[in-house]
C-alpha cells in the first residue's frame, strides 16, 4: 500500500504530514543550496541555531508560552525525564532550603553547622510526590524511588488502589495526600498505555491569588499540542517530540525561567554528596542545557527541523493555535467514541468515562464468546480497511485509537464507520 492508502493509528510514533517529508528529503540532501544536507550542517553553525530559534518562537506562540519560560531541547526520551525531573527539582529543593537555613546573613555556605541543618532537612522533610494514574506515572515513581530512595517518595494517589488493582480512573481530588513543601508535585497529563487523562488542570494544585502553588511538573508526552494548557501553573512541562511534533530523538521540556540561573543555581556536587542526594549527569542538567540553548553537545538539528516545519504547518493551519487543533481533536475523539458506545454489547470501553483520553482511545470488542477472536477480527478487518496500528499495548491487550494530530478528520470518520459496520455485521 502507499501512505495515502493509511490512516495509521499507532500509539508511537505517529505519522508527520507527507508534505514535511517531502521538504525534508530534499533538505536531506541540499539544505537551502548550501549543497550540505540538514543533517550535515553543525550543529554549532548559525543555521542549526537559526532552526532551533525559530522552532522554540514558534513552539511558544503554538502553545502561548509565557516569556518566563525557557525551551530546552533534549535527548534521553521521555523516560530520560523520569530522572532528570528528580535530579533539577531535587537540586533546587536544596537550593531554597540551604537559602532558608542562611537567611540574609552572611554566613558561609559551606558552614559545617548549616550542613548538619540541612542534612536533617533533607532526612526529615524532603519529598516528591506522584499522582499514578497509569503505567507512565507509575514508570516515573519508580524511577524517583531507584535515584531518590522510597523514603522520599511520596504517592499521593495510586488509582488502581481503588480501581480494583486497575488503571482507568483518576481517584477524587479530596483523597490525595500531598505532602507539605514537596520538591514537585508530578503527574501524566495523558497516560498512552492506559487511556487516562486529565480532564482539566487539577483544583487542588491550583496556584492561589498570589500566583504561587505547588511545584507542578507533568509528562505530556502524548497530548502536547491537543490541547489549550495553563502554562503558567506548571513549574516544568516535558514531552517526546514523536507523537505530535516530529521524528523520534528529541525530548522538549518547558521550564520556568526561575528554576534556572539566575534565580535558582543547582547545588555543588560535593554538598550533593555529603547530603546523599544525586548528582546528575551533566546532560541531564537543565541549567546547563539552558545556558548552551540546547547545544552543551551535539543535538541533533535535523529532528529540530522537523518540529520547526511541523509547527510552521500548525500555525499556518490554526490562525487560531493550539485551539484550533483542540476543537478538531475534540471533535475526532468524539466520533470515535460515539460509534463505540452505540454499540454497548459489542465494545467495552475501558477507561471510566470521566477521564477517558481523547487521544489514546482504548477498547476492548466483546462480540461473542471469545474477545481473543473478535478482537483478532476487527484488527484484520481494520487492516484490509487501510486502518492499522489498532492493537492495543501489550500489558493491556484490547484495542487502541491513537488520535493523534497526524489523525485527519477523515480518519476518525473512516475508523468510527468501521466500528460501526463492524458491529453490525
Ligand atoms: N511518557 C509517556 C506519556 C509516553 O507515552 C512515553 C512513551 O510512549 C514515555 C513517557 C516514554 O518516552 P520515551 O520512550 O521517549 O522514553
Amino acid at each position: 500500500p502507499s501512505r495515502s492508502d493509511i490512516t495509521y493509528f499507532g500509539a508511537g510514533p505517529a505519522l508527520l504530514p507527507t508534505v514535511v517529508l517531502e521538504d525534508a528529503a530534499k533538505a536531506l540532501l541540499n539544505y537551502h543550496d548550501t549543497g550540505l544536507g540538514i543533517a550535515e550542517h553543525s550543529h554549532r553553525s548559525q543555521l542549526a541555531s537559526d532552526i532551533i530559534n525559530r522552532a522554540k518562537t514558534d513552539l511558544a506562540s503554538c502553545l502561548d508560552i509565557p516569556d518566563d519560560y525557557e525551551i530546552l531541547f533534549m535527548q534521553g526520551g521521555g523516560t530520560g525525564q523520569f530522572a532528570a525531573t528528580v535530579y533539577n527539582f531535587v537540586g533546587a529543593w536544596v537550593a531554597r532550603k540551604l537559602q532558608d537555613i542562611l537567611g540574609d546573613t552572611e554566613r558561609d555556605p559551606t558552614d559545617p553547622k548549616a550542613i548538619e541543618q540541612l542534612k536533617e532537612a533533607v532526612n526529615k522533610d524532603l519529598k516528591i510526590d506522584y499522582l499514578i494514574t497509569g503505567g507512565w506515572s507509575h514508570k516515573a515513581s519508580v524511577e524517583g524511588e531507584r535515584l531518590l530512595g522510597s523514603e522520599h517518595v511520596n504517592i499521593a494517589t495510586d488509582s488502581r488502589k481503588t480501581n480494583g488493582g486497575k488503571f482507568g480512573t483518576i481517584p477524587d481530588e479530596s483523597t490525595w495526600k500531598l505532602s507539605k513543601d514537596p520538591a514537585f508535585v508530578y503527574f501524566c497529563a495523558n497516560e498512552t498505555v492506559d487511556g487516562v487523562e486529565f480532564p482539566g488542570f487539577p483544583q487542588s494544585l491550583q496556584p492561589g491569588p498570589d500566583g504561587k502553588g505547588p511545584i507542578i511538573i507533568a509528562d505530556m508526552s502524548s497530548n502536547i499540542l491537543t490541547k489549550k494548557i495553563p502554562v503558567k501553573n506548571f513549574s516544568a512541562i516535558f514531552f517526546g517530540a514523536q507523537k505530535n511534533l516530529g521524528p523520534t530523538g528529541v525530548t522538549i521540556v518547558v521550564i520556568k525561567k526561575s528554576f534556572l540561573p539566575p534565580v535558582t543555581s543547582q547545588p555543588s556536587s560535593s554538598l550533593m554528596r555529603q547530603l546523599g542526594l544525586p548528582i546528575p549527569p551533566i546532560i541531564f542538567q537543565y541549567e546547563t542545557v539552558a545556558k548552551n540553548n540546547s547545544l552543551y553537545n551535539t543535538l541533533s538539528i535535523f529532528d529540530v527541523y522537523i518540529i520547526g516545519q511541523v509547527l510552521r504547518k500548525f500555525l499556518q493551519t490554526y490562525p487560531d493555535k493550539v485551539e484550533g487543533q483542540e476543537a478538531v481533536s475534540n471533535k475526532k475523539a468524539q466520533l470515535i467514541y460515539d460509534a463505540i458506545e452505540a454499540f454497548p454489547e459489542i465494545y467495552k470501553i475501558i477507561p471510566n468515562k470521566a477521564v477517558r483520553s481523547r487521544i489514546n482511545i482504548c477498547f476492548r470488542v466483546t462480540k461473542g464468546d471469545d474477545i481473543d477472536a473478535a478482537e483478532r477480527a476487527f484488527l484484520e478487518e481494520g487492516v484490509a480497511q487501510g486502518l492499522t496500528g489498532l492493537k492495543g499495548h501489550r500489558s493491556l491487550g484490547g484495542i487502541r485509537a491513537s488520535n493523534y494530530n497526524s489523525i485527519p478528520l477523515e480518519g476518525a470518520e473512516k475508523l468510527a464507520k468501521f466500528i460501526r459496520a463492524f458491529a453490525m455485521s
